[in-house]
């Protein structure tokens, strides 16, 4: 068999490691899983019944182009309806962006470090990914300017940047948006968007009707709790929304996920009181670090990096064999850690199993 050239060697991508498999492999009876910015609360109450409602109906295949859904989000975000395109996740978003714009060749800009589905994609068509580093912990949208050329066809900026959490203001992105080149398109993933309370954030889909290069992607994994039926959106002009809806699957979203997220994006009253849950749990897990005298970035979206002085890799093994299960820093930042934002009781059990493992000599060696 002769697969793709450009596929042969790309790595299998690596998830937070699920709570079944650490409680069998280590023994243990109670794990906290602060590692996939998953919401500690769950989903919308409302969330239960419309998932119950709707069982009767799984035989039946779903509305191919969630009409009713499409319709409910638009009104919410004042868009068109032929303005959005519903995938299984964002991330199908992201995968079918580079599936409808990228022959071999191609070149695509991203920050390093940055949500990584955006180059595994980018690979698997065979685009050529030029990676720009962050400006401490912040995309360096000059440098990002600077590195388009003929080839260029998307500019990937991640806000609140996972995994640094790290925004990009309105300001700073009108000022970019202002100097890329048309035909180049700009897709601002803001998976974290409706956590983020920094009055300088911009309202993106307002951009919309002024630089059509502009795609918005967004998701009812994160703050709506629905990360297990899979269902995030893309917005932006109707043209770009056509080209990326002609490569995709027709039922890419099911019918239980689109029941759902109807009811979640109504109940805006669960949203509020998870951001704001999300927003003492910042300050909580901040005021902690600052105690132990570990330095962080500003945090915008439910998770936060902090620099814990020894390898990463090490604490994440550590805290792992305690029972929390968080993420490492990433190549470039080998002393870091990446932890969500839990429910209160979350974070100080968390606290006090990193306080132990810090105070630990050295990590001892299985
Ligand atoms: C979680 C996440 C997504 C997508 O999640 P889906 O579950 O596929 O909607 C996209 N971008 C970033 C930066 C994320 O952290």
């Amino acid at each position: 068999m002769k697969p793709k050239s450009h596929i042969v060697d790309l790595p299998v991508y690596l998830p937070g490691k699920p709570i079944e498999d650490v409680k069998r492999e280590l023994g243990l009876k109670e794990v906290i899983k602060l590692a996939s910015n998953e919401n500690p609360f769950g989903a919308s109450p409302l969330v239960k019944e419309a998932i119950i409602k709707e069982i009767d109906n799984i035989s039946l295949y779903p509305d191919g182009g969630a009409v009713e859904l499409t319709k409910d989000l638009a009104q919410y975000l004042g868009v068109q309806p032929n303005q959005i395109i519903f995938g299984c996740g964002s991330d199908e978003i992201i995968a079918l962006i580079t599936r409808a714009f990228f022959v071999t060749g191609d070149e695509t800009i991203m920050a390093d470090t940055t949500f990584s589905v955006y180059k595994s994609n980018a690979d698997i068509e065979g685009a050529v990914t030029i990676e720009v580093p962050l400006k401490e912990g912040k995309h360096d949208l000059e440098a990002m300017l600077s590195s388009v050329s003929e080839r260029t066809k998307v500019i990937w900026v991640c806000n609140p940047n996972n995994p640094t959490g790290t925004i990009v203001s309105k300001d700073e992105l009108i000022a970019f948006l202002d100097q890329v080149p048309a035909e180049v398109m700009v897709v601002l993933d803001e998976a974290y968007f409706e956590y983020v309370t920094d009055h300088t954030y911009p309202d993106s889909t307002k951009l919309l009707s002024k630089y059509a290069n502009l795609v918005v992607l967004r998701t009812f994994s994160k703050i709506y709790g629905l990360a297990s039926l899979r269902i995030g959106y893309g917005v932006g002009q109707p043209e770009v929304i056509k080209l990326i809806n002609q490569v995709r699957e027709p039922f890419n979203t099911s019918r239980v996920a689109q029941a759902a997220a109807k009811v979640a994006l109504a109940d805006q009253a669960y949203v509020e009181s998870c951001r704001k849950s999300n927003a003492e749990g910042i300050i909580q897990l901040q005021a902690e670090f600052d105690r132990l005298g570990l330095t962080y970035f500003p945090a915008h979206g439910n998770f936060i990096m902090v620099k814990v002085n020894r390898p990463g890799a090490e604490v994440f093994e550590a805290l792992l064999r305690k029972g929390v299960i968080i993420r490492t820093g990433q190549a470039k930042y080998p002393e870091y850690i990446r932890v969500t934002v839990g429910s209160q009781d979350q974070n100080k059990a968390f606290i006090h199993a990193l306080e132990q493992v810090l105070s630990e000599e050295k990590t001892p060696v299985q």
